[in-house]
């Protein structure tokens, strides 16, 4: 296959430090989940980590621990799902705090720091409207009691409180604040003082500067993923790190065929849809097979030419989010796809 994915640190560094400007004095959390959002864990871990990235967020614990594994002592790293006893163990043994939404889960992970008899840190997670995990408004004070009670034991330390919110509506994330301020008053009450408060995603970290609390936790805007429907990537300072590409396998007539279809990812919705870009400026995408797909000819086409799907020398501004826009979803729907098996190349330009 001679598609591949090449992935550009220096674009990567700068945009972080674009994020981290932005958002300052709050602190960044680079969110690293499903392979950095595909453009692969361990040179986006480094190359951040040379950039002065001090905290990732990493899903699950597992995730937590190969982060750790590349970043060495230094960096905080946060997990916030954690399945079985084992994520907990591993979760502890590495220095991976742990998101805790959920009163039972509390109990384990406290049971398991007292058996390693290492401290376990925890950031804990207010349900805010999403109904994704976390402590219902109902349960909080009891919860927080009994997280005071047991760090009060020197068995845990919290760390955080969190929660995540929609960035659909500037209504509804209002409304999640709200019940994010009221948390935080009550945790306060039960005589916690995390350090951490932290609520916002990329959207809302850079048009909500009241969301960002101490620490803001980016992903895709850090890949130079925009949102869809939001601001350009050009309006954010951000740029994109991924640029899917492939070679011109033959002409054929009207058409060049590339050597990448859906099984690599290429969403097979974007035929007639997208433009790719060419030698010779945007042609049409016009359809995609399993594994080729054709492209519209330009002249003096040839084999070996290259076509690019995203990044840099796409067309418009090359994001995924470009592409995600033309099929009715998001950009990180279009970079998730991207099969392991294409290969990836990093370069620092
Ligand atoms: C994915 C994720 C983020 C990052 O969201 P982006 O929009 O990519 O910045 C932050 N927090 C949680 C809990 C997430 O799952």
């Amino acid at each position: 296959m001679t598609a591949r994915l090449r992935v550009d640190l220096e674009a990567l560094a700068a945009n972080i430090e674009r994020v981290r400007d932005t958002v300052a004095p709050a602190e960044l959390m680079l969110v690293v989940k499903d392979d950095a959002y595909g453009h692969g864990l361990a040179p986006v871990v480094r190359a951040a980590s040379a950039a002065g990235v001090t905290w990732f967020g990493a899903f699950d614990a597992r995730t937590g621990c190969a982060v750790r594994d590349v970043v060495g002592d230094d960096a905080r790293i946060f997990a916030w799902i954690a399945a079985s006893r084992d994520d907990l163990d591993a979760a502890i043994a590495a220095r991976v705090d742990v998101g805790v939404g959920d009163a039972e889960l509390l109990e384990e992970l406290a049971e398991a720091a007292r058996d390693s008899r290492a401290l376990a840190r925890v950031h804990l997670k207010i349900d805010t409207g999403l109904h994704r995990n976390g402590v219902r408004p109902e349960a909080w004070p009891g919860f927080v009691a009994r997280a005071a009670a047991i760090e009060a034991a020197g068995v845990i330390e919290v760390v955080g409180v969190w929660s995540h919110i929609a960035e659909a509506s500037d209504a509804e994330d209002d409304d999640a604040r709200r019940i994010y301020e009221w948390a935080l008053e009550q945790a306060a009450a039960a005589g916690l003082r995390p350090a951490m408060r932290h609520l916002a995603a990329s959207a809302a970290s850079f048009a909500r500067p009241e969301f960002r609390y101490d620490m803001v936790r980016v992903g895709a805007f850090c890949y130079g993923i925009r949102s869809a429907g939001g601001p350009s990537a050009r309006e954010l300072g951000l740029r994109p790190i991924g640029t899917l590409e492939a070679d011109v396998l033959r002409v054929d007539g009207a058409a060049v065929r590339i050597e990448l279809g859906a099984l690599d990812g290429l969403p097979s919705s974007l035929r007639l849809r997208a433009t790719v870009g060419t030698p010779a400026g945007g042609r049409q995408l016009l359809s995609v097979g399993d594994s080729e797909s054709l492209v519209a000819a330009w002249p003096d086409a040839a084999a070996g030419d290259v076509v690019t799907i995203y990044g840099p020398g796409a067309q418009g501004e090359g994001t995924a989010t470009d592409l995600a826009e033309l099929v009715g979803t998001i950009g990180e729907e279009i970079a998730l796809r991207v099969s392991p098996l294409v290969q990836r190349s990093y370069t620092r330009r």
